[in-house]
């Protein structure tokens, strides 16, 4: 199984991206755990460039083309294969990120979809977790813990952006994607996790 989480920052999708890894190794499931972008070494290395400052404007389209670099060497060489052998794969966002935030930078649809058939053939998520939260609080999470790169700077009108392209992706394919609220306590959060993958899988 394959299973993806997605929310904006500060949403708290690392530490239950370990969560749900956890409950499925506790039912004797063999899991992969990995983020994106990122993954691989050379995936993990377009992750370092997209994430550092430049000291020049990043347009949409490099962002775009970096991401699904990333995206195609981390389903090829981490995802398909684990997948084959009938592990779990559990990732810290996948390509509704794109859809998101690639997407709230103005990139159209015709072309995430055309990335989407080149680097991630017949490969979809079969259940994603949506953790939704208002922007302003997970940025002052985001604050809080003092993480810091090329996006800090990224202003509130576009996180809602992003948070609704998150929001209505999720609507529209309701087999695959559960919204979560996640402005909740982490166990909170966690418990409501259990409560989808319970019934789900
Ligand atoms: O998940 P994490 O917070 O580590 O993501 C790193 C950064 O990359 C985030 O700030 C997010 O805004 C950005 N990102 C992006 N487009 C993607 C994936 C991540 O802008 N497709």
């Amino acid at each position: 199984r394959f299973i993806t989480l997605e929310g904006g920052e500060g949403s708290g999708k690392s530490t239950q991206a370990r969560h749900v890894r956890d409950w499925l190794r506790a039912r004797g499931r063999e899991v992969v755990l990995t983020r994106e972008p990122g993954g691989t070494p050379l995936a993990e290395a377009v992750r370092e460039l997209v994430l550092r400052r430049w000291g020049e404007d990043v347009n949409a389209a490099t962002e775009l083309l970096l991401m699904f670099a990333a995206r195609a060497a981390h389903v090829h060489g981490l995802i398909a294969p684990s997948l084959a052998r009938g592990v779990d794969v559990v990732c810290d966002r996948f390509v509704d990120s794109s859809y998101a935030y690639q997407g709230a930078r103005g990139i159209d649809a015709v072309h995430l979809r055309a990335l989407e058939a080149l680097a991630m053939p017949q490969i979809m998520p079969d259940l994603t977790l949506l953790l939704d939260l208002p922007p302003e609080q997970g940025l002052d999470r985001a604050q809080v813990r003092g993480d810091g790169n090329r996006f800090e700077a990224e202003t509130l009108d576009y996180q809602r952006r992003v948070r609704e392209i998150f929001l209505r992706r999720a609507a529209e394919d309701p087999a695959r994607c559960v919204v979560i609220d996640a402005s909740a306590s982490v166990d909170r959060v966690s418990a409501a996790i259990d409560a989808v993958l319970q019934a789900r899988l």
